[in-house]
């Protein structure tokens, strides 16, 4: 399972607008994925007390990934929760 992506206003679907571009893909409004109590509707039942809960081992961790992709480079903003916020990187080659 993957975390459910929102869009940065609240809306459950992303709706993305590219440049037209497909070798420098453009995304609009920012991308942000948000995952365990970090999500608003799950506080109390979270990846932090899981192994608490039900005993087994954790297989996510609760967060925030948070990201810009402007002409083929993506850009984690400073609110992700992971150790690449603030920083930019190339897309990979997707063709
Ligand atoms: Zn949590």
């Amino acid at each position: 399972m993957l975390p459910v992506g929102q869009v940065a206003d609240g809306h459950q679907r992303p709706i993305w607008r590219d440049n037209g571009d497909p070798m420098r893909p453009t995304f609009t409004p920012s991308v942000l994925a948000r995952n365990g109590h970090r999500m608003d509707r799950d506080k109390k039942e979270c990846w932090c007390n899981f192994e608490q809960r039900t005993g087994r081992k954790s297989p996510f961790k609760c967060g925030i990934c948070h990201s810009f992709v402007t002409a083929g480079r993506i850009q984690f903003l400073s609110d992700s929760t992971h150790e690449l916020a603030w920083q930019t990187f190339d897309l990979p080659d997707w063709s």
